[in-house]
């Protein structure tokens, strides 16, 4: 993105505010001449920031302003908007799993084994499909019904909102785990956060309404 003049952000403040106006118009109330704002205007044109129709004068490109925000939103990093992730030992069993969800209020939980690497990953239909065998649900571990490693799809803090919403739609799934890389053979990976697609809403949201 190319970075504006005073004399450009002048420019398009002005064809913001009275638009649509003609060349002559603009250079009149900075007191310029046509010629010299020539090149200021032709930038604007050429950038997508001000359009221009014949006898009627530069307005400004409200579709500009969408794309930019648009492209900014989804160029933020993971790191600045993960969330805490709530995680439980493998061992835990479902029940008390079942319990963890409704009493921090979210979909997924992550299981991490001994060594405090994450293990699996826990959603609500997991639950919900253990909870319909009439299996003991005090007994069983959350490791029986889980989605293992190397099954889980993980993001790293570097990481952008758009790939996470990528890899979200992607494989039909509401939550990434924001991992870092303790040894890539071993498959194993420490816990940083998670990504929601709560969290890409949230972070839509707060860009569009500034
Ligand atoms: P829900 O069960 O609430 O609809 P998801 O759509 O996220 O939640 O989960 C669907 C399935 O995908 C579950 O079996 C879950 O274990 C699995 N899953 C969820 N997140 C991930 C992930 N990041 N990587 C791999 N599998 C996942």
């Amino acid at each position: 993105m190319i970075k504006l003049t005073r004399r450009q952000d002048e420019i398009l403040h002005i064809v913001k505010q009275n638009g649509p106006i003609t060349g002559q118009e603009i250079a009149e109330k900075l007191s310029l001449t046509r010629a010299a704002l020539r090149p200021d205007l032709a930038i604007l044109t050429m950038s997508g920031k001000l359009d221009a129709r014949p006898r009627v004068g530069y307005f400004f490109n409200d579709n500009y302003e969408v794309k930019r925000q648009a492209e900014k939103f989804l160029h933020q990093k993971v790191t600045d908007y993960k969330a805490h992730p709530i995680v439980v030992e493998k061992s835990t069993p479902v029940y008390d799993a079942i319990v963890q969800l409704f009493l921090e209020d979210v979909g997924t939980l992550y299981a991490v084994d001994s060594e405090g690497h994450l293990a699996g990953v826990i959603s609500r239909k997991d639950l919900l499909r253990a909870s319909l065998g009439n299996r003991n649900l005090q007994e069983l571990p959350v490791s029986v019904i889980m989605t293992r490693m190397p099954n889980i799809i993980t993001i790293n803090s570097e990481e952008t909102l758009l790939e996470a919403a990528k890899k979200m739609i992607q494989n039909h799934i509401d939550s990434l785990p924001v991992v870092k890389e303790v040894d890539q053979q071993k498959n194993t990976y420490l816990l940083l956060g998670r990504i929601t697609k709560t969290t890409i809403t949230r972070a839509y949201l707060e860009i569009m309404e500034k």
